[in-house]
């Protein structure tokens, strides 16, 4: 929804921006609170989807905190 504006389950373009929560961010499995990357949504408002993405400024810390196994 982010790069395509519409939502890939109902197809609609009523999409929009949500607004960043503390709650919702990710870290690896194994990983120390450090290595936590902050993510913002995108939200459907005609059949409730949100996506998920990591922040713009963010993904060069994927490289770093997700280390390749
Ligand atoms: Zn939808």
């Amino acid at each position: 929804m982010k790069l395509t504006g519409t939502c890939p389950k109902c197809g609609s373009t009523d999409v929009h921006p949500a607004l960043h929560s503390n709650t919702n961010n990710i870290r690896p499995v194994e990983g120390r609170s450090s290595d936590t990357v902050y993510t913002t949504h995108y939200v459907c408002r005609s059949c409730g989807y949100v996506e998920e993405w990591v922040k713009p400024e963010e993904t060069p810390l994927l490289q770093r905190n997700f280390p390749q196994k």
